[in-house]
């Protein structure tokens, strides 16, 4: 817009896409209220409205649930519940009217000072994704507060053009709900990218972007924005070149996308008719059906500890059974591979006899804790077993760190084993046992540990964590995280040779395999299985289509006498440049 200056805000991508259109800043929340003293006559009558108010809420919310109708969002219907749970619960309205009574307090501030406690509680929990279940509360309070101020105006469904919607915090239920011909794209300012707003927007493809700080104040009502929900940006009254250059960034990733979406089908195979399986990694049973469209051939890693972050709770083997039934047959005939708890370390699921650790990546995590709590081990293992009936299942075990973890892991599946067979429940004879190699000490004993399992898995993630000695999360140290790293590249060779030499497939599931220069090197490696984050699936195969294995395989020789990192990128840019000048430019610059 003439006169008015371009603006960058920052937050976190949350929704992959580029929007560009108007900016809408919805205020939820303008129902203000003050606090006020409420004479003894009118107790009762504060409390009823507050009851009223309440129902009024839980109405809307049943009557958006019931209205939900996308099918990509069916599965969200707990989130809902969990909403509707809130309000059910007797201790809310129990301490809401215990404030009324005792400090005469009017409806609106005894509500807010009840989230608000629920609020502190949730302020000492460490885990990301229970905390951020705070602003559920926020949401809750608001919508409750426009009943007690008898509004029931929807400015969600007044919007009648085509935005970019702004507000400080939009709920699952505002996502679900929104009309996707105006609203195309999104904007909070709090929230995280594993909030359930977030993971709404990402079923319903809209782009969105959150924690961007104070966006919803920084922008205005009819602000030209530009919205890139993969880089986590929005661009306020962006200039003509900024626009221009969003606009071609924007349509040259989506023709290329579209373009590899069309030969998702295609094998992934060298120019010289190596095959090399892909598959994706998932953490939610709401991405599978989306794998399957990015033409997976299966899912190379299932993080089932996912399935209870934040929880507080561990599931039940019914409830593993479930899921696990649901995720092998959305993906029959393909094979999913099933990896046991990974917890602990940055993925706390919140249980109480899971202490706090001085260096938790180095503690009780994973297969050690399996070890430890065997009876939770022993749930998942059978309920493995028994939804292998159900599709092409197979077992991974994290963190293995040597041959006894792995023998003591093997020694509670047979048990787990005879105990569904006593129940005469159905499982696989023949389901695979593969091991993730992802500590060093595994890395270097791969002929050891290859006579006793079918498959190995290479989790880059943790073996550069542990061979480099940096924390994974730590953006002090972030730059030392390097695949290159030639002690990297040389324990891959080992591992992928010690593999070969026992005939058994060896894979990567590690985020080195979603990285498409890394794949010269991968191929060139001789590994038989990539895993990746599904969406990359089409362009790692465009990569894999345009490589001569032998030629990749000189290529990994030459980067194995490399000396460092630097040498090794420079190694690898050249070869890129030389051999591969047209994906260069077409593929990996997109
Ligand atoms: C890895 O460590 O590379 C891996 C795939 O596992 P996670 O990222 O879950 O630790
Ligand atoms: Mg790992």
């Amino acid at each position: 817009m003439a006169g008015r200056k371009e603006r960058k805000i920052w937050g976190i991508g949350a929704a992959p896409g580029i929007a560009e259109g108007k900016a809408h800043v919805l205020d939820l929340r303008k129902t203000k209220f003050t606090k006020r003293y409420i004479p003894a006559t009118q107790v009762k009558r504060e409390i009823k409205r507050v009851q009223g108010a309440i129902e009024k809420s839980k109405a809307d919310l049943v009557k958006i649930k019931d209205a939900l109708g996308h099918e990509e969002i069916n599965e969200h219907v707990y989130i809902f519940n969990s909403h509707l749970m809130i309000l059910e619960d007797p201790m809310l309205l129990d301490a809401v009217t215990e404030m009324i009574f005792s400090e005469r307090k009017n409806a609106e501030w005894a509500l807010y000072t009840a989230f608000d406690n629920y609020k502190k509680m949730f302020d000492t929990i460490e885990d990301e994704y229970l905390r951020e279940r705070k602003s559920d509360f926020d949401y809750l309070n608001t919508w409750i507060l426009k009943h007690l101020s008898g509004s029931d105006e929807d400015s969600l469904q007044n919007i009648d053009e085509k935005v970019i919607l702004f507000a400080h915090y939009l709920s699952p239920a505002d996502a679900a709900r929104m009309n996707r011909e105006k609203i195309i794209g999104f904007v909070t300012d709090i929230g995280g990218s594993t909030s359930h707003t977030a993971i709404l927007a990402r079923a319903l493809k809209i782009p969105a972007v959150v924690g961007a700080e104070r966006a919803s104040q920084l922008v205005s009502r009819g602000d030209r924005v530009i919205l890139d929900g993969r880089e986590g940006l929005i661009i306020v009254n962006p200039t003509r070149e900024s626009a221009t250059q969003y606009r071609e960034r924007g349509l040259k990733y989506d023709h290329v996308e579209k373009a590899l979406l069309k030969e998702r089908d295609l094998p992934a195979e060298t120019i010289d008719g190596r095959r090399i399986s892909l598959t994706a990694n998932v953490e939610m049973v709401e991405e599978v059906q989306a794998v399957r469209e990015y033409g997976a051939e299966g899912i190379g890693l299932y993080r089932t500890e996912f399935l209870c972050l934040g929880q507080g709770r561990i599931p039940s083997e019914a409830e593993h059974f479930q899921v696990y039934k649901s995720v092998l047959e959305q993906m029959a005939p393909f094979p999913v591979t099933i990896r046991t708890f990974d917890f602990g370390s940055d993925k706390s699921p919140n249980i109480n006899h899971l202490q706090k650790e001085m260096n938790p990546a180095l503690g009780l995590r994973s297969i050690r804790y399996c070890l430890r709590e065997t009876a939770i081990f022993k749930d998942q293992l059978r309920a493995i077993l028994r939804a292998s009936h159900y599709g092409k299942a197979r077992i991974l075990f994290p963190m293995i760190s040597g041959l006894e973890e792995l023998n003591r892991a093997r020694d509670l599946f047979e048990e787990a084993k005879e105990e569904v067979a006593k129940k005469n429940q159905a499982f696989d004879p023949e389901l695979e046992i593969g091991i993730m190699v992802e500590v060093p000490s595994a890395a270097l004993i791969p002929d050891v540990l290859a006579k006793e399992v079918d498959f190995f898995s290479i989790g880059t993630n943790d073996l550069i964590q542990y061979c480099l000695a940096i924390d994974r999360v730590n953006k002090e140290v972030a730059y030392l995280y390097d695949p290159l790293h030639p002690s990297i590249l040389r324990l891959l060779k080992m591992v992928v040779e010690a593999g070969h030499r026992q005939g058994i497939h060896v894979g990567m599931c590690g985020e080195m395999a979603s990285d498409l220069r890394y794949i010269y090197i991968l191929v060139g490696f001789g590994f038989d299985h990539l895993s990746m984050v599904g969406s990359m699936v089409p362009w790692i195969k465009k990569v894999v289509r345009s490589i001569d294995f032998q030629e990749a395989r000189q290529l990994v020789e030459t980067l194995l006498q490399g000396r460092d990192s630097a040498e090794n990128e420079r190694i690898l840019s050249s070869w890129i440049q030389e051999k591969s000048p047209d994906i260069k430019e077409k593929v990996l610059s997109a």
